[in-house]
């Protein structure tokens, strides 16, 4: 059977329903309608009732969703009702910052690998993790059982460090480095460019006329 084809901005809106989910459990909504969950998000009511029915039927006419089973529902279908162990590769500035964010830990990403080629990094301790030299990245990752890695190394070494990472047994990448990198189909690849979202910023700033969609 061939895959279901499901778009990557439905994907992503999902994400938003997640985090407005958690709010509204947070604040103790036992139910939020799709009018609730699009104002949040800024798409339409419709909108949200057909990216949720792409994966089943949730809520009932006129009484909306409840939220803890529809934050689960999302949360099992983005595979975050699991952790994930992540490998990062690059313990410079971006790296050190991504690794000292709390909030990946407690969506369930778990750094349990850091590498560098750097000596003067290698043997440095980030709380419970040691720098390891990237030569032993193959090794370590699969030792670590790492399904994720994140490549944070300058543009020049980020083909070698995904490379190394797939050997590992990696099945998908986060790359920050401004580099085209090539994976197997096998390995899901995600490019992560603030500059494109400062440029898209700077096109609403400077074409107030026009509604980007
Ligand atoms: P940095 O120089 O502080 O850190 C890079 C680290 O990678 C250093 O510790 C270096 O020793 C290490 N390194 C070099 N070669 C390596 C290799 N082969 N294997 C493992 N480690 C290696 O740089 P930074 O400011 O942290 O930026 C890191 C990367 O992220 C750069 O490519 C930068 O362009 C990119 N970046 C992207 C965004 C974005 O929006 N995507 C934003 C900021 C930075």
């Amino acid at each position: 059977m061939p895959p279901r084809k499901i778009s990557d901005s439905a994907v992503r809106r999902l994400s938003l329903y997640a985090r407005a989910l958690a709010d509204y459990q947070d604040a103790g909504r036992s139910t939020v309608s799709s009018v609730d969950l699009a104002e949040r998000g800024g798409m339409t009511p419709a909108q949200v009732r057909k990216d949720l029915s792409l994966f089943g039927s949730f809520g009932k006419r006129g009484l909306g969703y409840a939220t803890g089973d529809l934050k689960r529902h999302i949360e099992e279908i983005l595979g975050l009702d699991r952790s994930w162990r992540v490998a990062l590769v690059g313990a410079g500035r971006l790296g050190a910052a991504l690794f000292q964010y709390d909030g990946f830990r407690r969506q369930g990403f778990e750094i349990v690998a850091v590498f560098d080629v750097d000596p003067e990094k290698i043997g440095r301790v980030w709380g419970e993790v040691t720098i390891e030299d990237v030569d032993e990245l193959e090794q370590v990752v699969r030792r670590e059982k790492a399904m994720m890695g994140i490549v944070t190394t300058p543009a020049a070494s980020a083909q070698e460090a995904a490379e190394a990472l797939v050997e590992g047994g990696v099945e998908g990448i986060l790359n920050f480095a401004p580099r085209k990198l090539s994976v197997p189909e096998r390995v899901t690849l995600r490019n992560v460019n603030l500059t494109i979202e400062l440029e898209s910023l700077t096109f609403a700033l400077t074409h107030h006329d026009v509604e980007i969609t």
